[in-house]
């Protein structure tokens, strides 16, 4: 088993949405970022690395490189996903807060878990995002910004089986 976290946060600046989990969610505002600055998914894509090992998100996707200008940040995390594959590693469970006064998450967060499900190969269930304001308190109070912070859970493949096929491979085992 192997833990880990990740942190991002993007200042607003003027626009008409923010990207949240892959979601496009309409805003007074929008979000200043070489990419379209969802720290939803570059806060798990940070745990996932953290995890394996393997640096972080500004290592693999500089923010120098043209070909990441306005990109779609579950590119991101599709690689982390085939970084998972290449090291054999699943995850067990990824838990997300996002720390904004605004927008609010609302009905929302199923299109958010879902896609990120997608991405990892997994089942919603095991994506949980929550949120939570600062209530008024330093620049994200005071709506500047918003952040996320993710912590995942992986399990090498030796052990992958536990959970999914309990029971059976043991009695197969002992014949
Ligand atoms: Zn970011």
């Amino acid at each position: 088993m192997r833990i880990g976290h990740g942190y991002d946060v993007h200042a607003f600046e003027p626009g008409d949405h923010v990207t949240l989990g892959g979601v496009r969610i309409a805003h007074t505002q929008g979000v200043k970022a070489h990419s379209d600055g969802d720290v939803v998914l570059h806060a798990l894509c940070d745990a996932l690395l953290g995890a394996l090992g393997l640096g972080d998100i500004g290592q693999h996707f500089p923010d120098s490189d043209p070909r990441w200008k306005d990109a779609n940040s579950r590119v991101f995390l599709c690689h982390c996903a085939q970084l998972l594959r290449e090291h054999h590693y699943r995850l067990v469970n990824a838990d997300i807060t996002v720390l904004a006064e605004a927008p609010r998450l609302g009905t929302h967060r199923a299109q958010m878990r879902a896609n990120i499900a997608a991405d990892l190969e997994t089942t919603p269930d095991r994506i949980n995002i929550k949120a939570t304001t600062s209530e008024g308190l330093g620049a994200l109070g005071r709506g500047e910004g918003l952040a996320a912070h993710a912590v995942v859970l992986l399990a090498h493949a030796e052990n992958g089986n536990h959970g999914h096929d309990h029971g059976r491979s043991h009695h197969r085992r002992g014949r």
